[in-house]
């Protein structure tokens, strides 16, 4: 039999199968040996085949090939890798300038982990209705920015109902990994437009500030026949993907559009003479928030790698 997993707890997996309901499964032992770099050997959204045995348990005998697959690496352990979602459509940045104001750094860090996975992403910015006037020109500029690297960007208001018809729109007939820090409103929105879902609001933030080590599971929920959620509560940070440094701009598709305008073949985009890069950004037309991500994400995994 066919299914997706749909949660994993470290011994057992809860696989979701065609007629809906869900059943729990171990592991057969040959799979835990393999892929040593990766903390999990299964991952949500991984398609597998289940057998009953004798005593009319289940387990998982088969891991179907993934479409793909996103990786989260440990800022302070980078050999701790974890998959956290397999055969996604796109992931869902949910991001927040007050309570609590999302860092920059986190929104570019999940899309260029996205980017290199090839998965593509978008950003919301909740809690819309808490933004100061001042927030609003930013705003504005995020929304723009990231709309024109290709990442579609809007903001949203679970308390005065803004913009959730065309969050309700990014979800349809897709499966969406949705990332953000805790706090930020993913269970609201999610249960604004899917009431059925019933997500528990305010519990995972209030349990995530308890330590700095809570352990991240996935869930992945059905919305409807063709259409399903990741959920990763407790994330609040993102390592660097291992990329070597010179990589970096390749990721930033608004870098890799414009590059090839640099005077330099092997231009990393910062004290060159002739960087088309810094010449949009001198012009106010490269996003300056961006192009801190950039060097600093470029900087980071200089450092890293020792050159
Ligand atoms: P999660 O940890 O990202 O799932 O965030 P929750 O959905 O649990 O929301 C955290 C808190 O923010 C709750 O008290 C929500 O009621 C509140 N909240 C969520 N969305 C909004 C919003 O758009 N505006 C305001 N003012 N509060 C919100
Ligand atoms: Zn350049």
């Amino acid at each position: 039999m066919r299914g997706t997993v749909v949660q994993s707890t470290g011994n057992f997996y809860d696989v979701l199968m065609a007629d809906d309901s869900i059943i729990v499964c171990r592991l057969k032992g040959k799979f835990r040996l393999e892929n040593k770099k990766q903390t999990n050997p299964i991952a949500v959204g991984d398609f597998v085949m289940i057998e009953k045995d004798e005593q009319n348990n289940y387990s998982i005998y088969e891991i179907l090939p993934r479409n793909n697959y996103i990786v989260r690496s440990d800022i302070h352990k980078k050999e701790y890798k974890h998959v956290i979602a397999s055969n996604v459509d796109q992931a869902v940045v949910i991001a927040s300038l007050r309570q609590p104001r999302t860092a920059f750094g986190f929104i570019d860090r999940v899309l260029l982990t996205s980017e290199v996975y090839g998965i593509p992403a978008k950003v919301i910015f909740n809690k819309h209705d808490l933004y100061k006037e001042k927030d609003d020109a930013l705003l504005q500029e995020l929304i723009f920015s990231y709309n024109d690297a290709g990442y579609e960007s809007f903001s949203t208001s679970v308390l005065n109902k803004e913009n959730l018809e065309q969050l309700h729109a990014v979800f349809e007939n897709k499966t969406t990994l949705i990332i953000g820090l805790s706090g930020v409103g993913k269970s609201s929105l999610v249960n604004s437009i899917f009431p059925h879902l019933n997500l528990k609001i305010g519990a995972i933030s209030a349990y995530s500030e308890k330590g700095l080590h809570t352990t991240t599971f996935a869930h992945m929920y059905r919305i409807n026949e063709h259409s399903f959620i990741i959920d990763t509560p407790g994330i609040k940070e993102f390592g660097l993907v291992d990329i070597d440094a010179y990589e970096v701009g390749h990721y930033f598709p608004e870098i890799r559009k414009e590059m090839h305008n640099c005077k330099f073949n092997d231009c990393v985009h910062i004290n060159e003479a002739g960087c088309a890069i810094k010449q949009l950004l001198e012009e106010g037309k490269f996003s300056p928030t961006r192009y801190t991500s950039y060097i600093t994400f470029f900087e980071e995994i200089k450092a890293a790698k020792k050159w």
